[in-house]
């Protein structure tokens, strides 16, 4: 789950193209565009940027990191197909749509060679991300550990990208997202690594222009030094104005065999919302999502077999309930057989894998392998057996 992490990250300032090779051409020099988005945004360049280009298929592979690990965790949430290449997928669509990018890690800008003819179209929402590097650190903001906290960060930047490229083009902030057009012939992946990449600008243009209704710059400013730590703030920003914290989730641990490795991470609403969306009715989805508390995910694997735990703490036990009705009806939406079923636990077969759901407190926990070895020696280790034979 690391590596998925590190994919968010690296394409955090990809999209801006989508956004805006469409807009008419900007007839302005540099100097010019640097000074209205400073005064618009009402901050100060600090020092030049530095140009560099790069070819597109060279931009493919800086901006789309996913590995196997990704691919194998991805496949096992049902979130791609078994025969989808993420590599392949990810670097062709990266390399397609990327015209260039700030990285404020090297503090540059990267360029694709054969589309520097775009470059002035997209320089406003990109000085936005130099500005905010030079005063707020974006390096601290997206070196964040979970996923979760990460598309947080995430959204809190492009959002306020989006935001003052309205303005910068004269147009009121509007909340109406960018349209970023999907296909419903895309591939299950394609569509994973859309919604990933759309978050971002689409919820967190609407939770920026929250912050700026509420206290104009200042408010969002203000936000960048006390940034927002889940997705559920994102998706419901009553909940950054209150703070409301995410609660500790823990796992019981397998003992790692030899050649076993572990990797854990905070997936958030956004992410399972995501997962259920593929599968089921969009407004269902979201409703099973939200009263999202918490959670804890684990991911065990192998050279030859996985087993993933997700813990989900809810708000309340109708909202457990919601998110166990709604998983279930995803599983069987994507042709899974029942094996065992009570008001507490199923027992799912899908695609040759075994996935076990149960309720449990405010609680849901799900477990999937392809070994069934693997989910009894867990549910032994985190002392769940009982409820599984109950
Ligand atoms: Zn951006």
């Amino acid at each position: 789950m690391k590596r998925l992490v590190v994919v968010a990250l690296v394409s955090a300032f990809v999209l801006t193209l989508l956004v805006t090779a469409y807009h008419q051409c900007i007839r302005l020099d540099e100097a010019e565009i640097i000074h209205k988005v400073e005064e618009i945004r009402g901050l100060e360049l600090l020092h030049e940027v530095p140009y560099e280009f790069m070819s597109p298929e060279e931009i493919g592979k800086q901006t789309s990191n996913l590995d196997n690990r990704s691919e194998l965790m991805l496949k096992a949430l049902f979130m791609a197909d078994e025969n989808e290449s993420i590599k392949e997928v990810s670097v062709e669509h990266k390399a397609e749509h990327v015209v260039a990018y700030y990285d404020p890690w090297n503090k540059v800008f990267v360029i694709s060679e054969k589309r520097a003819s775009l470059l002035r179209k997209i320089l406003p929402h990109e000085y936005v991300h130099v500005l905010q590097d030079q005063h707020f650190d974006l390096t601290r903001l997206l070196s964040r550990r979970t996923f979760d906290e990460l598309m947080a960060a995430r959204a809190l930047i492009e959002g306020d990208a989006c935001i003052t490229t309205d303005l910068y083009e004269g147009r009121e902030p509007s909340v109406e997202a960018a349209a970023f057009g999907s296909s419903s012939s895309e591939s299950l992946l394609e569509r994973t690594l859309d919604a990933f990449m759309e978050f971002p600008y689409v919820e967190g243009k609407i939770f920026v222009s929250r912050l700026y209704e509420e206290g104009g710059w200042d408010a969002v400013n203000a936000a960048f030094l006390d940034p927002p730590t889940t997705t559920e703030q994102i998706i419901h920003p009553n909940k950054y104005f209150s703070r409301e914290p995410r609660k500790n989730v823990t796992n019981a641990e397998l003992p790692l065999g030899e050649g076993w490795t572990l990797s854990s991470d905070v997936l958030g609403e956004f992410f399972i919302r995501t997962m259920l969306e593929l599968h089921i009715d969009e407004d269902a989805a979201r409703q099973a999502a939200a009263g999202w508390g918490g959670d804890s995910f684990d991911f065990y694997t192998n050279a030859s077999s996985y087993l993933f735990v997700l813990n989900i703490s809810w708000d309340s036990i109708a909202d457990r309930d919601e998110f166990f009705t709604a998983y279930n009806k995803m599983l069987a939406s994507i042709g899974g057989e029942l094996l065992l079923n009570s008001s507490k636990v199923a027992m799912w077969v899908v695609k040759d894998k075994y996935v076990w759901i149960c309720k449990f407190g405010e609680n849901t926990l799900i477990l999937s392998s392809p070994c069934l070895d693997l989910l009894d020696a867990y549910l032994n280790v985190a002392g769940l057996y009982e409820e599984h034979a109950a």
